[in-house]
């Protein structure tokens, strides 16, 4: 059977915001790969199940739309976006990644 590539071409990045009361927060920001490429967005995750994913096609080549894809097949099959997910034929329920890319451990911020 072919391989059919997922491509997802939304992608949530981390960013930060301004926290009130001063300081930053981090959180997460669904947007285009395209767009977070612009950007120069370092980390990404999948929109949807939360799991870790693959930028590909970022050099434009060929046409190639820049766009990710889940880096553990584990998602892709719970994932809503996961192309094993929307073939599977089971009625299966969507589920978040098992590994979910979430912020790395906070630098202290002072409480107030
Ligand atoms: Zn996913």
């Amino acid at each position: 059977m072919a391989t059919e590539r997922e491509k997802m071409y939304e992608c949530e990045v981390r960013r930060r915001r301004v926290k009130a009361g001063g300081g930053y927060e981090p959180y997460w920001k669904v947007k285009s790969v395209v767009d977070a490429l612009a950007d120069d967005d370092t980390e990404f995750r999948c929109k949807d199940c939360h799991g870790p994913v693959k930028l590909l096609g970022r050099n434009g080549k060929n046409g190639t739309v820049p766009h990710v894809e889940h880096k553990l097949s584990a998602d892709a099959e719970f994932c809503p976006s996961g192309m094993p997910f929307k073939k599977a034929t089971d009625g299966r329920e969507p589920r978040h990644s098992a590994q979910p890319v979430e912020f790395a451990p906070a630098h202290h911020q002072q409480a107030s």
